[in-house]
């Protein structure tokens, strides 16, 4: 073994253990999340992530309804112009740019996947699938990823969207500049099973808590693990009124 590979392996211990840590401590503080009963469809659940860019849950949500109620079969918006749903999704913000990307991720879809349903998708290799979701224009790792995990109800995906690479970063259990680097750095570690737990307690977490501005960490049960060198345990106005906020979110899910 070289010492790069020694070097490799002890920095997967220590992120294992460390996230191990943090897995442990927030299911403490929020349980351990349960699955809809009901999965959502693979293609409703790919728009309804575009959709849920840049905004927040409750417009991407009305945004998800008025295009469903006008296009029941989302593969029939591979024959419709952008600009005929463009005025359904305004309400989700930048909707020149998302109604683009949807209807030419249709028209990939139908070129590129004979059958795009769960039974079909579940059969391929994670990464694999990944991979492939990847390679439509406008479909990212967190996309790819939110379909495995919510759609296919695979719990070994793990999405990184910027809670999770915010908290993850902070705390030190990576040190990455974007999600995506995030992601691919701790992929190969999230415990088998675990991948919609953690995924689901670090967004919690990361609205709640760990919020990007004035995050709660006179609050925070990582505060002794954490190594944000900015962490300070003077109370926050602002997390505090976050704690008591009622948080939405996981709209995802119930498309
Ligand atoms: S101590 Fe502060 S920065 Fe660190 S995880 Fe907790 S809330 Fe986030």
């Amino acid at each position: 073994m070289t010492r790069s590979d020694n070097n490799n392996l002890l920095k997967g211990d220590r992120l294992t253990r460390k996230l191990d840590v943090v897995a442990t401590r927030l299911r403490d503080l929020f349980g351990t999340p349960a699955r809809k009963r009901k999965l959502p469809d693979p293609l409703e659940l790919l728009v309804a992530t575009i959709l849920s860019q840049n905004t927040n849950d409750v417009n991407s949500h009305k945004a998800y309804v008025n295009l469903k109620t006008k296009y029941p079969d989302f593969m029939d918006l591979a024959g419709v112009r952008a600009g005929e749903i463009e005025r359904l999704i305004k309400i989700g913000g930048i909707a020149k740019k998302k109604s683009i990307t949807i209807v030419r991720v249709v028209r990939e879809i139908r070129r590129r996947f004979p059958r795009f349903n769960r039974r079909h998708l579940k059969s391929e290799e994670r990464n694999s699938l990944i991979d492939r979701l990847r390679e439509l224009d406008g479909v990212g790792y967190k996309t790819a990823c939110c379909v495995s995990l919510f759609a296919l109800g695979d719990d070994d995906a793990f999405p990184v969207d910027t809670h999770v690479h915010r908290v993850l970063n902070r705390i030190g259990v990576v040190n990455e500049k974007t999600p995506d680097k995030t992601y691919l750095a701790v992929r190969d570690f999230i415990p088998p099973g675990k991948g919609y737990e953690i995924h689901i307690n670090l967004i919690r977490f990361g609205r709640k808590v760990c919020t990007a501005q004035r995050p709660g960490c006179s609050q925070c049960v990582l505060f002794d693990v954490c190594n944000w060198k900015e962490k300070s345990l003077q109370v926050s106005e602002r997390a505090a009124s976050a704690n008591e906020e009622k948080v939405r979110f996981m709209l995802l899910e119930e498309v």
